[in-house]
């Protein structure tokens, strides 16, 4: 299977700081490479980074990045799959979508451009009722790696949560 990445269109660090973090955060434990930020937001980042180094993983976070060339750049060696509630819906969508090329899944924050529906490869919905990007990512992330993201591993950091029926189970892998 190729690298999932995401793409967070339109982020504004003064309003959407807690909600990119959690989109950030969704794609890392549901199997995603790394996710790209269109606006420059070091806040953002460096949260990120932190919850990376310490649980573990490859994780990457770019913020800043001109969003028209990425997209372009990607296409040449990628698909691309926008989230909207617009689009086709991800039960028959998603097992269409090949992963033999790395993907990128586009989500917006403010009104994302309609340039993004012509060039997504696939204009996918969660349902038609306008809800939360960090659902409609988790669900679509679930869909495409078959819930295999349960299972990964997550290399490296100094927090590991076991599973226990009542309390927390918190160990340091390194020690
Ligand atoms: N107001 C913005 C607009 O008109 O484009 C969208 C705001 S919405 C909270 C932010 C993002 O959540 C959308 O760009 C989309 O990626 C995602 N989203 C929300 N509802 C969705 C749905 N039903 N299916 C798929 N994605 C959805």
């Amino acid at each position: 299977m190729a690298d999932i990445w995401v793409l967070r269109l339109g982020h504004r660090p003064e309003r959407d700081k807690r909600i990119s973090t959690h989109v950030a955060l969704t794609a890392r434990a549901f199997g995603a490479k790394g996710i790209i930020v269109s606006t420059k937001d070091e806040g953002l980042e460096e949260s990120v980074k932190d919850v990376a180094d310490r649980f573990g993983g490859e994780f990457t976070i770019s913020t800043g990045v001109s969003w028209r060339p990425y997209l372009r750049d990607f296409k040449q060696r990628g698909r691309i799959a926008h989230l909207t509630m617009y689009g086709m819906p991800v039960d028959e969508v998603s097992k269409d979508v090949p992963l033999d090329k790395d993907l990128l899944i586009v989500v917006g924050a403010e009104k994302v451009p309609p340039e993004v529906y012509q060039a997504a490869d696939f204009n996918i919905c969660v349902g038609n009722q306008p809800h939360s990007e960090v659902a409609a990512l988790a669900i679509l992330l679930d869909r495409l790696t078959q819930g295999s993201w349960v299972g990964k591993e997550f290399k490296g950091g100094t927090i590991k949560v076991l599973p226990c029926e009542r309390g927390k189970h918190v160990i340091n892998p390194t020690e």
